[in-house]
């Protein structure tokens, strides 16, 4: 069953050229107030949020080929998803948890180059191998989001490159990336995450000061209750959108703001509530001054975007999925 990619871990640089559509990383939001509405027992929250909200994507770059779940290794299969980009690309912890492993291999049979093993819970585990750099200690806990590394080519391989493993029901119970993330409201391949009402945490966050941008006098608390569902159908319906209540690939380019320095209102405070989700560290202010530009640029230089400090759709979609 679980297979490594140990010695054929492909990196496929000319698919740069190749038309491959450039993703975005994606950060999650926090799981706090999700246990809050587990709490609370309602059944419908419960499965929105176990769904998404708290999920995202590790890393920003491309599907090299060859690089899927299950593709032919040697006799075994390719137990993760590779995900192509340069040696010092930022990469994320795809959910709330502890670093279990912090290892050569994260100590897995056959893998190989600095790993990392998360813990998330519930029998779930993500394992992040071939890293230029540690950014987080054996048994620190970590946020969705969270920086964990650096991307690398350490171990057996053909060139620098994050392979990413998703671990249900057990660690080495390995399955297909994409669908186990997909189902968690994140395309690793990129693209806009798809929120639902029920869901919580940073992201819900950011979208009610979108739409308070907008006039919709939402409190910021997170949680993407009846009221935010209420303000958000309202939006889509004079966008032009299905009224559906679920923030996704269609709703979230016309939500954004194309932003930058000068800009000031509840859409800066969306943008910086973004950032510091991917632990920009920001006073949300919703002023866009120099300390957010920065933020910005930095953010933009580890995942690899133009670094111009302006914060648009291709930003957003980074900081958000
Ligand atoms: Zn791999």
């Amino acid at each position: 069953m679980c297979a490594s990619c140990d010695g054929v871990d492909r990196t496929d640089q000319e698919s740069r050229g190749d038309g491959l559509s450039r993703r975005a990383l994606l950060m999650g939001t926090g799981l706090g107030i999700g246990l809050g509405v587990l709490g609370l027992g309602l059944p419908v929250a419960r499965a929105a949020t176990a769904r998404n909200g708290a999920w995202c994507n590790p890393a920003l770059g491309y599907f090299p080929n060859g690089g899927h779940f299950g593709a032919p290794r040697g006799g075994a299969s390719h137990a993760g998803q590779d995900v192509t980009n340069s040696t010092g690309t930022a990469v994320y912890a795809a959910a709330a948890g502890t670093v279990i492993r912090r290892q050569w291999g994260g100590g897995l049979a056959g893998r190989t180059g600095n790993g990392i093993v998360i813990s998330h819970g519930g029998n779930l585990y993500t394992y992040y191998g071939h890293l230029n750099a540690y950014r987080v200690s054996l048994n620190q806990k970590v946020s969705a989001g969270q920086r964990i590394g650096d991307m690398g080519a350490t171990g057996n391989v053909t060139g620098p490159h994050l392979h990413f493993e998703t671990h249900a029901g057990g660690l080495g119970a390995v399955v297909d990336p994409v669908t186990f993330m997909s189902a968690r409201g994140v395309d690793l391949g990129g693209g806009w995450p798809s929120l639902d009402p029920g869901a919580s945490g940073q992201r819900v966050r950011v979208i009610q000061h979108l739409l308070n941008q907008r006039g919709h006098g939402l409190v910021v608390d997170g949680s993407f209750g009846s009221v935010t569902t209420s303000a958000v159908k309202r939006f889509q319906s004079a966008s032009g959108l299905v009224s559906d209540g679920q923030v996704g690939p269609k709703t979230w380019p016309k939500l954004v703001y194309s932003l930058q320095q000068g800009a000031n209102g509840h859409h800066v405070r969306g943008l910086q509530t973004a950032l510091n989700k991917r632990g920009a560290g920001l006073v949300v202010d919703g002023d866009f001054g120099s300390v957010t530009n920065t933020a910005v640029r930095n953010f933009q230089s580890v995942n690899r975007l133009v670094v111009d400090g302006l914060a648009g759709a291709i930003t957003w979609r980074a900081l958000v999925g």
